[in-house]
């Protein structure tokens, strides 16, 4: 895939004050529903309202979506609002109702980018469309899977193209639904500057009081846009109960969010330093989350100890942890005395957890 400017015409086009919103239900659940969040999102920033249709849900049992009848409802929000209209697309079938229907973006869902397979049918029944297509990222954090499902849409002359940001599945649980590995998004723009960059907050944190730092974050790391569910009865909602928001606090969250433009050298200037500290600031959290789980390893450490009434400082395994971590320090650029100081302050809060549990 080339890295044409090309791939971000449809997003230049729209010339737009803001960056790109795409806000709707998680699920288009009534056609009652369906319109009424439409209309109380019309006079807002929204400029594509997304409703799934046919829902991949984890679990089968749940709430599957409502399917074709649902893309109805989606060309009335168009005519009623103007709304332009978004949905997730999973195979061939969808593809080809959708675009009877007029859908004027289609996705590509998580657990569908992870398929080649599916990617390819999707490509093959969209191709030389002049649609907008959007892919979101694999549900593991591989970047090759998500662009490899980028290029087979491109292979297929798909022009209008962008990614969208959805966050990684964990076996561990973590704040978040699923994690964010920025630095994946970020190496994906670095390769790519030209392809439009959706976050999607909504699915990222699983949890609707956790959206505006995301989608902030998100912005100082020069996203184009942001895709959050909004349903007006949220908790009522039929699928992702927890994560929606309300019309009303979509508008809030638009108002509160510092959009850092790039127009003159001042503000590039700003643009790049906030890029870098919302690096620095990502880096950082990770730091404490594995100074933490160091910690708690060490725990365990301390409870064996105790068992086996050993000493807690065991000087040979000090010194080879130590020598090993200036080599690597080295390796990556940090000199031997900030490796030594580090790793002196790290031992020491090792030292006084496993004392504590050995005297506890
Ligand atoms: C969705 O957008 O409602 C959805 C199912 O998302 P994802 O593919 O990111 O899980
Ligand atoms: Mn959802």
């Amino acid at each position: 895939m080339e890295n044409s400017k090309k791939l971000r015409g449809w997003l230049d086009e729209m010339a737009l004050p803001h960056p790109l919103v795409i806000a709707g239900p998680c699920s288009a659940e009534t056609e009652k529903q369906v319109l009424q969040i439409a209309h109380d999102l019309k006079d807002t920033d929204v400029n594509f309202y997304r409703a799934g249709i046919w829902k991949p849900r984890t679990r089968p049992g749940n709430f599957e979506g409502v399917g074709a009848i649902g893309l109805r409802w989606l060309q009335q929000v168009k005519k009623e609002t103007g709304l332009k209209t978004a949905t997730e697309v999973a195979n061939r079938t969808h593809v080809e109702l959708a675009l009877e229907h007029d859908v004027d973006l289609l996705w590509i869902g998580a657990r569908s980018t992870v398929s080649p397979f599916i990617v390819q049918e999707i490509a093959d029944a969209l191709k030389g469309t002049d649609k907008i297509v959007l892919v979101k990222n694999p549900v593991n954090p591989d970047l090759s899977l998500w662009l490899g499902a980028v290029e087979r849409l491109h292979s297929a002359d798909i022009e209008k193209l962008g990614v969208i940001h959805r966050g990684f599945s964990t076996y561990e649980k973590t704040k978040y639904r699923n994690i964010p590995e920025w630095q994946l998004a970020i190496e994906l723009q670095t390769r790519f500057p030209d392809l439009p960059l959706i976050n999607d907050p909504s699915h990222i944190t699983g949890k609707r009081d956790m959206i505006f730092d995301v989608s902030q974050t998100a912005l100082d790391l020069n996203f184009d846009g942001l895709m959050i569910e909004t349903h007006c009865d949220p908790e009522k909602a039929w699928s992702d109960a927890a994560q929606q928001v309300t019309p009303k606090r979509l508008v809030q969250i638009m108002e509160d969010l510092k959009i850092r433009k790039e127009t003159d050298e001042e503000a590039e200037y700003k643009n790049d330093l906030n890029n870098l500290r919302a690096q620095i600031d990502i880096i950082d959290n990770q730091l404490i989350d594995i100074l933490g789980k160091r910690m708690q390893v060490s725990d365990g450490i301390g409870l064996l100890k105790k068992q086996r009434n050993v000493a807690v400082l065991q000087t040979n395994r000090w010194n080879a942890i130590l020598g090993k971590m200036i080599l690597e320090g080295e390796a990556k650029g940090l000199s031997e005395e900030f490796v030594l100081k580090m790793f002196k302050a790290i031992h020491q809060e090792s030292i006084n957890h496993q004392e504590k549990i050995i005297n506890s």
